[in-house]
């Protein structure tokens, strides 16, 4: 039996990346998805396409979350195709590098405005869609605690992420909504490639801090949410999950 037959899930920022392994994931036990994107068409088209050739069903919804009216647009078009709404995934997130020296407004609110009001805006969208059972998964970062130098925005936006996860778990647990976070450690994403990490001094560094001796893929963090998105997971809430291999 499919841990998540008959629910439907909305994964933000699905087009590539971790969100796409999710987003797979949850197709295939079960689940009717919307791939949100925010510009790469062509990369939600082509995860919409996976998950239906495998016997799934899912659409692409372009949305930036960080706009109120895209969040609630986001939210409409899934409630519209599939009639409600079990699952919800803030995944969109972006990182950049920068010392104290090269932060500016630009810099913290981009990061600000896409990683921590974006699921803010999306999960406020879907809270009156969301019944007992429900599920909301947060994408955060083990950087919110090992707080890297050069990254003191993104740390801050996945600390900000932490506070939100336990801070509404408790608001939508009276209405049985679990709210969890899982933190991953670095995971091989077009994001971390795109942003140098893949192959760097960096990424050595954090493969020798890693008792499994590796750095993440997507699907080491979508399994983790298959789980949380099911009722296996159902007497968890507010649970900051690390997910690095062991590097904390
Ligand atoms: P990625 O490969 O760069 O993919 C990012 C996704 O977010 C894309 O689908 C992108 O859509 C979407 N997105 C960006 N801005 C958006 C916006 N304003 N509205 C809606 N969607 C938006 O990133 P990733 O590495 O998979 O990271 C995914 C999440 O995991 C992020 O929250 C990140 O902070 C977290 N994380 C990543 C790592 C890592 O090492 N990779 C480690 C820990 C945590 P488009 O393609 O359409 O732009």
């Amino acid at each position: 039996m499919s841990k998540l037959a008959g629910k439907v899930a909305i994964v933000t920022g699905a087009s590539k990346g971790i969100g796409a392994g999710i987003a797979q994931a949850l197709a295939a036990e079960g689940a009717s998805i919307v791939v949100n994107y925010a510009s790469s068409r062509s990369g939600a088209d082509a995860v919409v396409t996976r998950i239906t050739q495998a016997g799934g069903q899912a659409i692409a919804v372009q949305a930036d979350v960080s706009q109120p009216e895209q969040a609630q647009a986001l939210v409409a078009a899934a409630v519209e195709r599939f009639g409600k709404l079990d699952i919800l995934v803030n995944n969109s997130g972006v990182y950049e590098v920068a010392p104290l020296e090269q932060i500016t407004p630009a810099h913290f609110h981009r990061q600000f405005d896409i990683n921590v009001l974006g699921p803010l805006q999306v999960t406020q969208a879907a809270s009156p869609h969301l019944g007992e059972g429900a599920s909301v998964i947060n994408i955060g970062s083990i950087v919110s605690r090992v707080t890297p130098p050069g990254m003191a925005v993104y740390s801050a936006t996945k600390g900000a992420l932490d506070a939100i996860t336990g801070s509404l778990s408790r608001e939508l647990g009276p209405r049985g909504i679990r709210v969890n976070s899982i933190n991953p450690g670095m995971v091989d994403t077009e994001g971390a490639q795109t942003a140098g990490f893949i192959g760097s001094d960096f990424q050595s560094q954090i493969v020798a801090q890693t008792p499994l001796g590796r750095i993440g893929v997507p699907s080491d963090i979508a399994s983790i949410a298959v789980f949380l998105a099911s009722d296996d997971a159902g007497w968890l809430t507010g649970e900051l999950l690390k997910a690095g291999g062991g590097n904390r």
